[in-house]
């Protein structure tokens, strides 16, 4: 089968790869959208995760099921599925700990286009089926639906690491695809002031759709500056970090009130060390929290994203500003996601 992959840092091409092959637990799907990720750029450009060579690409996708395992109880040739990033092994010690993401060690849920074959396939390999399918609504638009898989659940993920209360004020850094997403989440959760943090218009605009209260442009001044002046010197009780550079931490600390949260769901890509501000962060006795997590899979969570969908609590059509049509798109797509033009947010290839 055909395959767009990682050739080496800096170099992505089509390929030739064995059709993957279902174990008794697995699925076999073939995308019907998929959507390259920022974190594929960070991958292929920036070299995140060390060299990886002939590695087919993407993590977001939904499809058709093409082939099931023989103790798949759940699922069907033809079901038309939603297929979250993340894919953990169900039976591990760390689901049992609560923390499905690290299932089989750190990070190690995130499979597609890091431990395995990714998406950007003819077909590709689902892992325990039945656990990490989710079938998708026949009214759902194959673009919104490919939000799930990741945008989503890792905006609102930022959203309830950041434990958001009946009013808190909430700064959101980062207003791509999954600061937005933060900041639905965090209205959702009940957020009093919403102030975002971007730049490009489009993103801004969304992010008054999405519940923005404020908007600070990090390109005209620093932002803890300009957030302490909005919030006269008290700052916020709860950041979300969507974006931005190491420097970002130390705003974020900056701008966090005492007693309050700062939750990361940035891929932090280069660099080996993150600063933390040291009086900001009131030489260590301040309760400010620092947490950070990569987001949820599964089917559960899929499907709890679905119903929010589906019973109109957050609309996704606002992500998606490119759609390409055809599978020769891929490429183009993801280099749309590498330059990121002025009305980018989300690109998705429909198949
Ligand atoms: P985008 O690149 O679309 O968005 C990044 C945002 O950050 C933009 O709004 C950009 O502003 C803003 N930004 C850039 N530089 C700065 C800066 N110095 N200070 C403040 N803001 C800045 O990315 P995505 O939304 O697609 O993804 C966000 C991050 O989440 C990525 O790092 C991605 O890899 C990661 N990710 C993490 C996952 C997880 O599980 N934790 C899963 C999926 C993605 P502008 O565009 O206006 O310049
Ligand atoms: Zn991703």
């Amino acid at each position: 089968m055909k395959g767009f992959a990682m050739l080496s840092i800096n170099k992505v091409g089509w390929i030739e790869k064995e059709k993957p092959v279902a174990g008794p637990y697995d699925a076999i799907v073939r995308p019907l959208a998929v959507s390259p990720c920022t974190s594929d750029i960070h991958t292929v450009f920036e070299g995140a995760l060390g060299d990886r060579h002939d590695m087919l690409l993407g993590h977001e996708a939904v499809g058709v099921i093409d082939e099931v395992g023989s103790e798949v109880k759940d699922f069907k040739v033809g079901d038309r599925v939603i297929v979250p990033a993340i894919t953990p092994d169900w039976r591990s010690l760390e689901v049992q700990a609560g923390f499905p993401q690290h299932s089989g060690g750190m990070l190690a849920g995130w499979k597609f286009s890091n431990f395995k074959d990714g998406v950007f396939a003819e077909y590709f390999h689902v892992n325990d089926a039945d656990m990490n399918l989710a079938l998708m609504p026949d009214d759902m638009s194959l673009e919104s639906a490919v939000m799930i898989t990741d945008m989503m659940t890792t905006g609102f993920h930022g959203a309830e690491l950041a434990n958001i209360q009946m009013g808190s004020s909430v700064v959101v850094i980062g207003i791509g695809a999954v600061g937005l997403m933060a900041i639905a989440g965090a209205k959702l959760r009940g957020a009093g002031r919403i102030i975002a943090v971007g730049s490009r218009p489009i993103c801004i605009e969304a992010a008054n759709f999405y519940g923005a209260t404020d908007i600070v442009n990090y390109k005209t001044g620093d932002i803890a500056k300009q957030i302490m002046a909005l919030t006269k010197g008290k700052g916020v009780d709860r950041v979300i970090i969507a974006g931005g550079t190491p420097e970002t931490l130390i705003q974020a600390v900056t701008i966090v009130k005492p007693g309050g949260v700062v939750s990361n769901v940035n891929y932090h890509g280069k660099g080996d060390f993150l600063p933390i501000p040291r009086l900001e962060w009131g030489c260590g006795m301040a309760h400010k929290t620092i947490v950070g997590g990569l987001c949820p899979g599964g089917r559960l969570r899929m499907e709890m994203l679905i119903d929010l969908v589906k019973y109109n609590r957050v609309d996704l059509s606002r992500l998606v500003t490119h759609v390409y049509h055809g599978f020769d798109k891929m490429e183009e797509a993801l280099l749309t996601m590498k330059v990121k033009s002025k009305d980018l947010i989300k690109p998705v290839v429909i198949i």
